[in-house]
């Protein structure tokens, strides 16, 4: 494959005498990893599962290298429980710049597929909020599918324009992501017909939507919050020229230095770039503190009241799963149960796809469990779960959506080494498959 002269020039400007390093890495395989997801696991019971030894990465704590023995992990079990994202380890690197604290309100504003905000999450365990946005709503529908995965209870997804967004938000979040659309330079290695695609041109106009994008999510952030940049290109135009150009227009925001050891410094904002050459596919990221005085009026979510019936339906529905009921608000509405956290904004005409679970559906006398239920509980929280290990049989046979053996009666949940994969209906011996169609695996 041969790298066209102007990106050489380019790259030349970032890289100087290391240009020819990454010409020469250019032809090795792609670095591959993944991000452990806290929500379900730690890196101990999963890496006690895997067939292979995943090594640390220097760029997050729970970011790791995938060895080259590490084959079809996107089919494995263990990943549709949601116990990893499948994430190169530079492209963890950003959201770890972000200082998240238990109970930060969090938004990840370019957000699909979904692995910085699995990443989010993660770090927050189960507290506060991650408000996920993708504008293009195909990908929107991605990034609800990996966030049920992931087991995520504490989180909004919308599809709406970051600027609708952030203006009606304003001041609202503790920290602030923009993993911006970019020219992909970092992508290269991995995907060699997106070399095709580049331009200097496309690259610059990739960088002013990157300051539109920066401009709305400065709105979002509180004072005193943090905001971080990234992109997974090395353009000089799309990460100092953006950073430099945000930082003359937001007179309030202030550049904070990074202390990322294994990555290359930029030239401006304090910023970091990754690129093979220090062990990663391709990153930039800035941190970015807002001062100033706290200037919000959010409106608050009237969360709608459910009726006497309709709480006692709720509550047994809970409990005939549960033994540790969820620390969540249940939200009716239309047919459809919700489990919401507190204390959500109001989310009307804000593109909202998703806030918080998908619970169950409502019929007259009885509710019927969803699958996003049993995905985001832990084993120990339900009545009836059958854990078996990665290589049991009946493990493989769920996920291919055929009926198992199970005693018992009732919803029981499906758990793969102590990790919630789904659930299904249990009498006479048998579980009827609950495993969405859309999630099975084919052969
Ligand atoms: N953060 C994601 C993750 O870790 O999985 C990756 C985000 S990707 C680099 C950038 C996203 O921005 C894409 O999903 C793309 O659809 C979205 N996007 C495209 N145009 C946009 C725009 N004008 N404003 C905001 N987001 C945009």
């Amino acid at each position: 494959m041969i790298l066209p002269n102007d990106f050489i020039d380019e790259l030349k400007i970032v890289l100087g005498d290391d240009t020819d390093k990454y010409i020469t890495l250019f032809e090795e395989a792609p670095f591959r990893g993944i991000s452990v997801n806290r929500l379900k696991t730690t890196p101990e019971q999963l890496f006690s599962m895997l067939p292979f030894e995943p090594e640390q990465s220097p760029f997050y704590s729970d970011s790791f290298y995938l060895p080259e023995n590490a084959e079809n992990i996107g089919q494995m079990p263990l990943h549709h429980a949601g116990a990893f994202y499948v994430q190169e380890p530079s492209a963890a690197s950003a959201v770890s710049l972000l200082d998240i604290h238990n109970g930060d309100i969090v938004l990840d504003l370019c957000a699909a597929p979904g692995g910085k905000t699995s990443q989010i999450a993660s770090m927050l365990g189960g507290s506060g909020l991650i408000w996920s946005n993708e504008v293009v709503k195909s990908r929107a529908s991605i990034l609800l599918s990996n966030s049920e995965r992931m087991g995520i209870t504490h989180g909004v997804i919308s599809s709406c324009d970051p600027e609708v967004l952030c203006s009606r938000l304003s001041g609202y979040f503790d920290k602030v992501l923009v993993d911006a659309p970019c020219s992909g330079e970092g992508m290269f290695r991995k995907n060699h017909s997106a070399i095709s695609e580049w331009s200097r041109e496309h690259a610059l106009a990739c960088a002013d939507r990157q300051l539109a994008i920066l401009d709305s999510a400065a709105k979002a952030l509180k004072c005193g919050g943090t905001m971080v940049y990234s992109t997974c290109t090395f353009n000089y135009d799309e990460n100092e020229g953006v950073v430099k150009r945000f930082l003359e227009c937001h007179g309030d925001f202030e550049p904070l230095e990074i202390s990322h050891t294994a990555a290359r410094k930029a030239f401006v904002g304090n910023g970091i770039r990754i690129t093979p050459v220090e062990g990663g596919e391709g990153h930039f990221a800035a941190v970015f503190r807002k001062n100033g005085d706290s200037d919000t009026n959010i409106k608050y979510y009237k969360y709608p009241l459910i009726n006497k019936e309709q709480k006692k339906l709720v509550q047994k529905f809970i409990e005939d799963i549960f033994v540790v009921s969820p620390e969540l608000v249940p939200v009716i509405i239309g047919d459809k149960l919700y489990l919401m956290p507190d204390g959500l904004p109001d989310m009307g005409r804000l593109g909202v796809i998703r806030s918080g679970i998908f619970a169950g559906t409502v019929t007259k006398n009885r509710i019927d469990p969803e699958h996003a239920l049993f995905s985001c509980a832990k084993p120990e929280q339900l009545c009836r779960v059958l854990d078996l290990p990665p290589d049991d049989q009946r493990i493989s046979d769920f996920l291919r959506g055929f009926e198992i053996d199970c005693d018992g009666s009732g919803y029981t949940g499906v758990a793969v080494g102590g990790i919630m994969l789904g659930f299904g209906k249990c009498s006479g011996g048998r579980l009827k498959n609950k495993y969405p169609k859309g999630l099975r695996k084919n052969s």
